[in-house]
């Protein structure tokens, strides 16, 4: 039995979403004339309160376009010092953009109100660049699945609002923390200009990424996405995955969770661990007593077909997902308790 704990987004299409997909209704999309695509679209807009949604084939994408629909060349966009877009996206800020990011030092993925009021540079003060967008990550990848305090983004609008800043939302695991947090979609559409969310993550399918945002952003995005290639033909096959993940795999993330808190407490009782970051959704990051041991814990799973990421400096990643099993779990954990360095 191999057990693949690196990422959610190693998961393959159950029987029912590969069902879902052969029958899906299909057109040029191109076009506008994929129903299914347009079905998605539609339902994701409407879930967050927002008058228009379009279809991608990343995550990536969606927060490239996004960027790109909020700012001009030489903006700036403030964003924690671990964000996505920052860390993960190719430089595709400055490479699709051409904006720098102004990082702040946040407390596991997630800065104050207080912290982006400081970051903004004054707009009359031509030598600095301007600042236009406020970026955040909920959950925060790097945070280890974090959750955002809901308060704590109202106040950070209210900060936009009164400096003219777009605010984008890196939702990629927003599912999750709707989930862990009893929040609803809705609340984020009031806060929000723009939201991502990917369906290739937690929710298992095999490809996609939504963005959500208002009117007037939106008109161009799809101009956008056509020029960074993510313009796709009968994508259909590909978004009712979509909608049978939103059927089917939403509320189960729960389960993920609870999971990910077994083993965060398995790890807080081996002597070997120096700090387990607090399990709020399905992302467990722990740090090793001693940094070198790194490798040596790796390969000790590794032989046992079990792969979790190393992250450098002596810290690891667990991620729980769909296609990890209670068998799986329970085999996981006799494991890891019994795991000698
Ligand atoms: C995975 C992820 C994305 C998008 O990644 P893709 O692999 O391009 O779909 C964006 N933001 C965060 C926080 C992510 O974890």
């Amino acid at each position: 039995m191999k057990i693949d704990l690196r990422s959610d987004t190693v998961t393959k299409p159950t029987k029912g979403m590969l069902d879902a997909m052969m029958s899906a209704q299909v057109g040029d999309d191109v076009y506008k004339e994929d129903e299914t695509v347009n079905a998605l679209e539609m339902r994701l807009a409407k879930l967050f309160g927002k008058p228009q949604a379009l279809f991608f084939p990343s995550g990536t994408m969606t927060n490239q376009t996004a960027i790109k629909l909020h700012t001009n060349p030489g903006d700036q966009v403030i964003c924690d010092k671990d964000a996505h877009i920052y860390h993960y996206e190719g430089g595709g800020v400055s490479f699709n953009s051409g904006v720098s990011c102004k990082l702040l030092a946040g407390e596991r993925g997630m800065f104050t109100a207080n912290q982006v009021v400081e970051a903004i540079n004054p707009p009359d003060f031509y030598h600095s660049p301007l600042t236009k967008l406020v970026e955040v990550e909920n959950t925060a990848n790097r945070g280890g699945g974090s959750c955002w305090d809901f308060e704590e983004l109202q106040k950070i609008r209210t900060v936009c609002d009164t400096n003219q800043l777009g605010f984008h939302l890196d939702g990629a695991r927003l599912w999750n923390a709707l989930v862990a947090k009893k929040e609803t979609a809705k609340d984020y559409g009031t806060v929000f200009n723009t939201i991502s969310v990917c369906l290739s993550k937690g929710l298992g399918c095999p490809i996609g990424s939504v963005l959500i945002g208002d009117e007037a952003l939106m008109k161009n995005a799809i101009r956008i996405r056509k020029i960074l290639g993510g313009g796709m033909r009968q994508a259909g096959y590909l978004a009712a995955a979509g909608l049978y993940a939103l059927d089917n795999h939403v509320e189960r993330l729960a389960e993920d969770h609870q999971k990910a808190k077994e083993i965060g407490s398995v790890l807080l009782g081996l002597p070997f661990i120096k700090k387990v970051e607090p399990v709020e959704t399905n992302i467990i990051i722990f740090e090793l007593a001693e940094r070198k041991n790194e490798i040596a814990f790796l390969n000790y799973f590794a032989e046992k077909d079990i792969i979790l990421s190393g992250m450098g400096s002596g810290k690891l990643r667990i991620v729980t997902h769909l296609d990890y099993t209670d068998s799986m779990h329970d085999h996981f954990l006799t494991v890891l308790k019994g795991v000698k360095l």
